[in-house]
């Protein structure tokens, strides 16, 4: 049974004594959290923690990550707070023992390769410090050294786990001994007898095959002592797991994958790499298109060699690698080997450490390179993917989501109905409001409702453009159906209005389908929708459709407006081809002043299609306008013609002294100040003035401005006002 006296002699070939008693202090506290428990072997449940960190020991990894190994099942299996670790070893152990625990949560359980490889960088970005993914790679590489133990059906189900996800990390990460490894023991676990069988097979090879791998193996190594050549060969393992994915992708027999020489050819420099490359080539004949060179273009994951393959005179073909001391533990090692070179001669080491960190750097795409090689640590502190964010749906399938996305972007994601229904959120089963950011490795849910429907809000917080073309995308349609709506209803209003007196529903469709063409557009309800939103003028869509090109009967005031742009294209003035639409009924345009503020003009003026009512005409300050801020699509813009010869209403509010005559002499000024007065109403008198309301009728501002100074210059007139609204 494995002790902490194991483990206390491995780290004391490397750990100070003041580290070691800290992580002595974490074995006390993990012994006797999980005092109780027991490993399915019978062992106490400590041996496992402890064998964990032991593998870790095995990478040298610093004090912090074994006293982390040693607690990694506290959080999840014993209920230990985190903040209790944090008081006790430090904020450092707390993080890593809580970053494996998020892991440890999360259960891989599909078959889709997509799949596994977002759930793969779900957990590399899970594990903000890479020393948790080291930390649980070590846990599962035990794991699956005790996996006997298990049931069938768990067994399988972690064994796939291991192949489809952490083998496949570790594979990442640069660190093949322990790919290899889980492969291995994955493989076995997963196919038992598939295993057993390649395994016999290979054995019969090999044995078979000695002679000629020696052969091959004395050849090279004459050479190279020929052309004195430090070096040392290895000949390589067939790792039995690749040897079967390769048999079963690409259908070929055991032989056919399995007849290959494997040598990897270890030398000081690398200069002499490619040295040894020459010597190597003039030895056996190169197999063209086989020559790889990782070392000046290094593989993803750091991995630098130089790749060979040639012609054997036994008639099957030799592959070889050639790299250096240094690359070789890198290729091994991966990310580990940081803390195996940190063993070795430090001043000898720091090109190393620096290879090592350049290694990393490049792994994480970190830009700006780190010079002082104490910063590695914080170098493991990183953002894997910075730009996505990897979430589960109830279901347990994975999806990744830009950085940011929310779960709206996360219901566009799943199908554009979830995102057009939803109301609100579950994360993690905590009802969350639809704005907030997700994280890696929540679970989402959305609640839907059937009648409900997108906000336009959304729009200021989604990031996917999935969710934001599908919200304004419904929007629009949301405003097209009401555009519709609007704008038949005005139709059928300016159709009322004609002497014909007919019904939209009397038009026959042929005149209707003739209009649409004339138009240029698709349907009637373009038709109606263009009226609707204000873009055709219901009274003349009105008397196309029945023929009635004429002048309807305007209202009181008849005034001509400079009509903006869009205005003039749409009643056909601006047309460059012979326009379809009948000029002679523009002047007919149904045209009205809001009574609430009485427009006149020079003044900032708004126009709005209103229902039944056309163009209503209000003052930009009108507090009614505020109405159609919630259909921006109703208004149009208008400006005052320059030359305008009419009387507008207005209405005036006069306090004045309560005296007799006083109404006379105020109606004699506004008369001789040229305006028509329409109506005069007397107000309540307050203590002092007697309130009197006029409606008169001037031409324009300039005239207000006279008539106002008139009645200002009566000195019973105490104050006068415009009234607006
Ligand atoms: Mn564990």
């Amino acid at each position: 049974m494995y002790t902490i006296d194991d483990l206390n002699q491995s780290l004391a070939a490397y750990l100070p004594e003041d580290q070691r008693s800290k992580i002595h202090a974490a074995y006390e506290f993990g012994a006797q959290a999980h005092e109780g428990q027991t490993r399915l072997n019978g062992e106490p449940y400590i041996t496992h923690p402890l064998q964990v960190a032991s593998i870790l020991a095995e990478m040298r990894m610093d004090a912090d990550s074994i006293a982390a190994a040693i607690l990694h099942d506290v959080i999840e299996d014993t209920g230990t707070a985190k903040e209790d670790l944090a008081k006790l070893f430090g904020q450092d152990v707390a993080d890593l023992v809580d970053g494996v625990s998020k892991i440890t949560q999360i259960s891989f359980d599909t078959r889709e390769e997509a799949q596994a490889e977002y759930f793969r960088k779900m957990l590399l970005a899970m594990s903000q410090d890479l020393r948790v993914i080291l930390i649980k790679l070590a846990d599962r590489l035990h794991n699956m050294r005790t996996i006997e133990y298990l049931k069938v059906k768990k067994r399988h189900r972690i064994a796939r786990e291991t192949l489809d996800i952490y083998a496949p990390i570790a594979q990442r990460l640069g660190m093949h001994q322990t790919r290899l490894e889980l492969e291995e023991l994955g493989f076995a676990a997963l196919h038992p007898l598939r295993h057993g069988v390649l395994q016999k097979v290979m054995r019969k090879y090999s044995g078979n095959r000695k002679d000629i791998i020696q052969k091959i193996d004395q050849m090279l190594r004459d050479r190279l002592d020929e052309r004195g050549v430090k070096y040392r060969i290895e000949g390589r393992e067939k790792n039995l797991y690749s040897l079967y994915k390769k048999m079963k992708e690409k259908q070929l027999s055991f032989q056919e994958v399995y007849d290959v020489y494997g040598f990897r050819i270890i030398v000081d420099s690398i200069d002499t790499c490619y040295r040894t490359l020459g010597i190597v080539h003039n030895t056996l004949k190169p197999i063209p298109a086989k020559f790889k060179d990782y070392i000046a273009i290094p593989k993803e994951n750091g991995y630098q060699s130089l790749h060979t393959a040639l012609f054997s005179t036994y008639g099957v073909p030799v592959e070889i690698q050639i790299r250096t001391e240094e690359m070789h533990r890198l290729a091994e090692a991966g990310i580990a080997a940081h803390w195996l070179y940190k063993t070795k001669d430090s001043d000898h080491g720091s090109y190393n450490h620096q290879r090592a960190r350049g290694w990393l750097s490049n792994l994480i795409e970190i830009q700006q390179q780190t010079v002082d090689s104490g910063e590695f640590l914080d170098n493991m502190r990183v953002d894997l993917f910075p730009d996505e964010v990897y979430v589960f749906t109830p279901k347990g399938k994975i999806l990744a989501l830009p950085r940011g996305a929310t779960p709206v972007d996360f219901a566009y994601a799943v199908h554009s109905d979830v995102g057009n229904r939803c109301v609100a959120a579950r994360i993690d089963r905590s009802l969350t409001a639809l704005s907030t950011p997700l994280k890696n490795g929540s679970t989402v849910e959305i609640i839907t409702a059937p009648s409900a429907s997108p906000n336009p809000a959304w729009l200021n917080f989604v990031v996917t453009s999935r969710a934001r073309s599908h919200i304004r995308h419904f929007l629009k349609h949301l405003n097209r159906d009401k555009g519709i709506e609007l704008g038949a209803r005005m139709l059928e209003g300016a159709l009322a209005q004609l002497p014909v007196n007919k019904k939209l529903a009397d038009i026959d469709d042929a005149r209707k389908i003739g209009l649409v063409k004339e138009y240029g557009l698709e349907s009637f309800d373009d038709v109606l929708e263009q009226v609707g939103v204000g873009n055709r003028i219901p009274q003349l869509v009105a008397k196309h459709l029945t023929d009635e090109i004429g002048v309807i009967e305007a209202p009181k005031s008849r005034h001509q407006f400079a009509f903006h742009k869009s205005i003039a294209r749409w009643i056909g003035l601006n047309r460059s081809k012979p326009a379809p639409l009948a000029i002679k009924g523009t002047e007919g345009l149904v045209v009205s002043y809001a009574r609430c503020c009485r427009p006149i003009p020079g003044d900032p003026i708004r126009g709005f299609v209103t229902k039944g009512k056309g163009i209503v005409i209000h003052t930009d300050s009108c507090p009614n306008v505020a109405d159609y801020k919630k259909h921006p699509e109703q208004e149009i813009r208008v400006e005052w013609d320059e030359a305008i010869d009419a009387q507008f209403q207005v209405d005036i509010k006069i306090e004045a002294v309560e005296q007799r005559g006083v109404l006379a002499k105020t109606a004699a000024a506004i008369s001789e100040a040229e305006a028509n007065i329409v109506n005069v109403d007397m107000g309540d008198a307050d203590r002092r003035y007697a309130v009197s309301y006029f409606t008169i009728e001037v031409q324009d501002r300039v005239h207000l401005a006279q008539v106002m100074r008139r009645l200002k210059a009566l000195k019973e007139v105490h104050k006068i006002s415009r009234r607006k609204g």
